[in-house]
């Protein structure tokens, strides 16, 4: 494609603005200055860069983001500031995230403009895995942790009325955090309005502090900040499908 329509796909400017940023020599094809528009361009195998950044074309954006807390799993909020402004420097027209969390709750948050990934992630069909790591008021007992792993009853109730429990879940014991509150692991299989909070309501118990640590394949990574994303890898994004 010609080198100004490529430039265009990335919010660079009009494309008189284009024109005239390649006029000053600020774009490059494999290493070589360019300044004219009407140039043809490989753009899957071509190096593109402006302003000595490289650019690539993909269809989709995905951004793993570790929310903080206090901050919207929405994409508008009168009040809050939502998960979308954390990522302001990026153009995040048509990003949504895959799931919600709380307000309170921190942790992995996928945000992406791929509407069929979501749908995948999210569908009751698919069930990927949560794993959520849950500060708790109290221990639980070891019928508390039967009965999760079971399934327990958080006031759901299916169409036809009948209580609908929570899918069979795990729940693994962790080391105390360091205010000698009781850890676990939950993995979940559902995506429940408030699952998690609840699931330990119906035991009896209270979450104190709740982070996502991962969705399917897609892992927290660590060296991120509460606030910090960063793009999908290449791996990450094979994993996903
Ligand atoms: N379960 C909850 O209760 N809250 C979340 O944010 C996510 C899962």
């Amino acid at each position: 494609m010609r080198l100004d329509k490529f430039l265009g796909l990335f919010d660079i400017g009009t494309r008189k603005q284009i024109k005239e940023y390649l006029k000053n020599g600020r774009c490059s094809v494999n290493g070589e200055v360019v300044t004219r528009p009407d140039i043809h361009v490989d753009e899957n195998n071509d190096e593109i860069s402006f302003d000595g950044k490289t650019l690539r074309y993909s269809k989709y954006h995905y951004y793993m983001l570790y929310k903080p807390q206090g901050v919207v799993s929405a994409t508008t909020d009168g009040r809050n500031t939502t998960v979308l402004d954390l990522l302001q420097e990026e153009n995040v027209k048509g990003l949504s995230p895959a799931g919600r969390l709380d307000i309170d709750t921190e942790g992995l948050l996928l945000l992406t403009d791929d509407g069929g990934l979501i749908h995948r992630l999210l569908s009751p069909k698919k069930h990927v895995d949560k794993v959520y790591e849950v500060h708790l008021r109290k221990d639980l007992s070891d019928k508390d942790i039967e009965s999760l792993e079971k399934g327990v009853n958080i006031g759901d109730t299916k169409d036809n009325g009948e209580i609908d429990y929570t899918l069979p879940a795990r729940v693994v014991r962790m080391d105390e955090d360091d205010e000698n509150r009781p850890v676990v692991h939950l993995i979940i299989h559902e995506g429940r309005f408030h699952q998690v909070k609840r699931m330990m309501e119906a035991v009896g118990n209270e979450v104190l502090f709740l982070k996502r640590l991962s969705m399917g394949p897609l892992i927290l990574d660590e060296t991120l900040e509460p606030g910090e994303y960063r793009q999908l890898t290449q791996e990450e994004l094979k994993q996903l499908g």
